[in-house]
């Protein structure tokens, strides 16, 4: 394998354990949930998903799950940590 190219695959391995090196700012998410296939989006803060309970809650079991695979790399903290952390 070229050598360079091994050079930037450590770089990558080590970047993957810098989480805060990167800031995620939008994607799109098919979601597999126990009923139902869900759409969840981020763009920018803002978090969006089809299921039922997103709509009247502003979060869910699919939005919380994604912030925590995304630990460290998001905006800022959110409505869901700032709550679970926080007196309200
Ligand atoms: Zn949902």
């Amino acid at each position: 394998m070229n050598s360079s190219l091994i050079g930037k695959i450590e770089k990558a391995k080590r970047y993957a354990q810098e989480r805060s090196r990167m800031r995620v700012r939008g994607l799109r998410v098919d979601f597999n949930g126990e009923n139902d296939r869900h759409e969840v989006s981020l763009e920018g803060e803002t978090w969006r998903c089809s299921c039922d309970f997103f709509a009247g809650w502003g979060a869910c079991a699919h939005t919380m799950a994604l912030e925590r695979v995304l630990e460290g790399m998001l905006p800022r903290a959110s409505l869901y940590q700032q709550s679970a952390s926080g007196t309200a």
